[in-house]
């Protein structure tokens, strides 16, 4: 009987009835926005504090510089290549297939976005540190607070253990608080879904929602090429081993990861796997996995920059280059940010999208196939990890 009552369920229902509503009472969806509004403040609150908690324990949970060094480095670099190739083809594919190109709704005012300013290297990394951390979390700059997060975290390791459990308990214990919070205002998707979906209707009418199929076709073959054309590539040339074979030895991960939505939820399996088939050490598996299920999310960072691309489309927005290049480090950052249960993704969606001001309301319209997308993205997730896990150990004695 719960299953019928779940969260999807009711905002599938929600969004149905949505469509309706905002067909039949464009004039009361438009007065209920608020909660829309509300709901998409209530995800916006919680990103700061949940990026930096998130950073900094996975680095304090190594437990020391040495580890930091061996392991940790070398998974930092396979997290930032893939992610990176993930982006990449996610935002290579959204710009051939085009969804959402040319079928901005009448309705819909395409707002007026700030440009971007030309891209140099040198602004790129003075804009990575923060001046004054309290500012960076003020302003919501993810980047610099991933950065200081990083360097605080690595500072801690090497304090007195004493001190260093307590400021380490006090974080797990933040996060922990965050993370449930973030399930309760999930709680609050089908309430936020229909007040954002029927205005989105009452404005912009239903064709609006036709577009949608491509979209989410976008994402999955993104999905696609990268769970079995990219990482593959880098299995095989830096791992040695055969990918396809993995795949099928650690296939019940990946089937948990899309069934649960949560790469976290599915952590203890894929560490289990990793080890008894991959026959990846334990140490390896050990950190690698938990650490990746934190901060790589290959799946998620394709998702969010194909998602970006097409709101600006449906808005009749032209990006720029530099606006790419904006999205492209944006969603990378916010990949690493994201926490490894089911939404997080849509969460961090919101940074992406006020990185370079496109409306925040556009979410209202993918939360429709959200549930699915996260889904297959939280698999490509695990599945992104598992190879991290076998080709590092690869390189570790
Ligand atoms: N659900 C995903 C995960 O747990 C995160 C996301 O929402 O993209 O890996």
């Amino acid at each position: 009987m719960s299953r019928i009552f779940s969260i999807e369920n009711l905002t599938l229902l929600s969004l149905i009835l949505a469509v309706f509503f905002g067909i039949y009472f464009p004039e009361i969806a438009q007065n209920i926005k608020i909660f829309g509004d509300v709901f998409l403040s209530l995800l916006k609150m919680i990103i700061v504090p949940l990026v930096f908690t998130s950073v900094f324990t996975a680095i304090l949970n190594l437990e020391s510089i040495s580890k930091f060094k061996d392991l940790g480095l070398k998974a930092f670099l396979y997290y930032l290549t893939t992610t990176a190739m993930a982006v990449v083809t996610g935002l290579i594919l959204v710009n051939l297939l085009m969804p959402g190109k040319g079928e901005k709704p009448d309705g819909l005012k395409t707002p007026e976005i700030p440009q971007a300013e030309e891209f140099s290297l040198e602004r790129l990394i003075l804009g990575l540190i923060p001046q004054n951390p309290f500012s960076s979390f003020a302003q919501g700059e993810v980047l610099q607070i991933i950065v200081f997060a990083i360097f605080i975290a690595l500072a801690a390791l090497t304090i007195d253990k004493f001190k260093q459990e307590i400021i380490k308990n006090f974080f797990e214990g933040f996060n922990d608080a965050l993370i449930k919070l973030t399930k309760w205002v999930i709680v609050l998707t089908p309430i936020g879904v229909f007040a954002l979906v029927s205005y989105l209707i009452a404005e912009a009418g239903v064709d609006i929602l036709l577009s949608l199929w491509k979209y989410a076709l976008t994402v999955v073959v993104g999905l696609l090429i990268h769970a079995f054309i990219n990482l593959p590539l880098i299995a095989f040339i830096f791992g040695g081993y055969n990918p396809y074979k993995y795949f099928v030895q650690v296939r019940e991960a990946l089937l948990l990861a899309f069934s649960t939505a949560s790469s976290a939820a599915t952590l203890p399996v894929s560490i289990e796997l990793a080890q008894e088939k991959g026959k990846v050490k334990k140490e390896v598996a050990g950190f690698v996995l938990p650490l990746g299920a934190t901060i790589n999310m290959d799946g998620t960072a394709l998702y969010e920059s194909i998602a970006a691309v097409y709101i600006a489309n449906i808005y009749g927005i032209d990006l720029s280059i530099s606006q790419m290049m904006v999205i492209f480090l944006t969603v990378t950052l916010a990949s690493i940010g994201a926490a490894a249960i089911p939404g997080a993704g849509l969460i961090l969606l919101t940074l992406v999208l006020g990185s370079v001001g496109i409306p925040l309301e556009g979410i209202g319209l993918i939360i429709a196939v959200d549930r699915f997308l996260d889904m297959v993205r939280t698999s490509i997730n695990v599945w992104g990890d598992l190879n991290g896990a076998k080709i590092i150990d690869r390189f570790v004695k």
